[in-house]
């Protein structure tokens, strides 16, 4: 994809959005189509990058297997690279989620999910979402009829999402209509593709959130 679909996490993560899948040591999708073709980093060399990427490298003790905190840790920096989200930021969604009552780590879950960038992404109205935070900083959504271009705003049941009026003459969102048809969204969204708008109606419960994901691990990294 073009160079500008990644910035998020380039910049972010000072590091190309496939290194992370190695790291990490499973496909996180961060490139949209590109990770559904033979052209994946992590279809050719499924291993961690850099000199010892092979032999597990410092996140595995002498006995090969990793320590409670190593997979904390790991769990930790996954769902971060997923939503694409620096440190200061992340942990401050744990603060959040940890004085919301309920199970912290579904709060903290849901948090990221209701990310405006995120919602967007869920809708099918971008392919990855760093693309999907591309458009919202370029200002190309309205929530409830205002225009607003901070991917991090954080969405609740009844915002409806919209592309702004300008935007959706414009060839990308022509065409999106087409394409974003085949293209599935959660229940907890709805979608009117016509008119290129896209409803919160609650946030998301558990099972509708990939399960790849493991918040209780992340819960036990910030309360260590
Ligand atoms: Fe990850 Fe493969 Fe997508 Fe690169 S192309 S971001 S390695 S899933």
């Amino acid at each position: 994809p073009p160079r500008s679909t990644l910035f998020p996490y380039t910049t972010l993560f000072r590091s190309p959005a496939c290194k992370l899948c190695r790291r990490e040591g499973e496909k996180l999708f961060l490139k949209g189509e590109r990770c559904f073709t033979a052209k994946c980093a992590f279809e050719r060399r499924s291993f961690a990058p850099g000199q010892h990427g092979k032999s597990g490298g410092r996140s595995r003790s002498a006995t090969g297997r990793a320590s409670d905190y190593a997979r904390q840790l790991r769990a930790k920096q996954k769902a971060r690279r997923v939503y694409g989200m620096m440190e200061r930021q992340f942990r401050r969604y744990y603060e959040v989620a940890l004085k919301r009552r309920g199970l912290t780590g579904l709060n903290l879950l849901q948090i990221l999910e209701s990310r405006l960038d995120n919602v967007v992404f869920r809708l099918g109205f971008a392919t990855s979402r760093a693309q999907a935070r591309l458009l919202v900083t370029h200002g190309h959504f309205t929530v409830n009829g205002r225009r607003t271009d901070v991917p991090s705003m954080l969405l609740e049941g009844g915002d409806v999402i919209e592309v702004r009026e300008g935007s959706s003459d414009g060839t990308y969102f022509k065409e999106l209509k087409d394409v974003a048809e085949k293209r599935t969204f959660p229940a907890w969204l709805n979608r009117d593709l016509k008119n290129l708008t896209g409803t919160v109606q609650r946030l998301p419960e558990r099972a509708e959130i990939d399960g790849n994901l493991e918040e209780q691990l992340i819960v036990e990294f910030y309360s260590r």
